[in-house]
């Protein structure tokens, strides 16, 4: 059996997912909140900011960026370059 590490809470599941099923829902609905946010006002100067406006934590943006069908999402947004948030930020995924 294989246990994944929940990256929000640190508790140990087994099922599909970014994180545990606790924290699936708070999860997901920062990430919509994110990309809100990142629709309406753009990447900004640095994540930083985006966490300061959103109340979500640097450490969940990091996460998000990395998520799938993240990229394509930035890409419909077009004059977002999402590389250079990318590289100004070291993501560890
Ligand atoms: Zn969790």
């Amino acid at each position: 059996m294989e246990f994944n590490k929940c990256s929000r809470c640190g508790s140990f599941y087994v099922s599909q997912g970014n994180v545990c099923p606790k924290c699936q829902s708070k999860d997901t609905l920062e990430f919509s909140t994110f990309k809100t946010y990142i629709k309406e006002n753009g990447f900004g100067e640095n994540i930083e900011e985006i966490s300061g406006a959103t109340g979500i934590s640097v450490k969940n943006i990091n996460r998000f960026l990395g998520y799938e069908g993240f990229e394509n999402f930035a890409d419909k947004l077009g004059n977002i370059n999402t590389n250079k948030i990318l590289k100004s930020n070291k993501i560890d995924l």
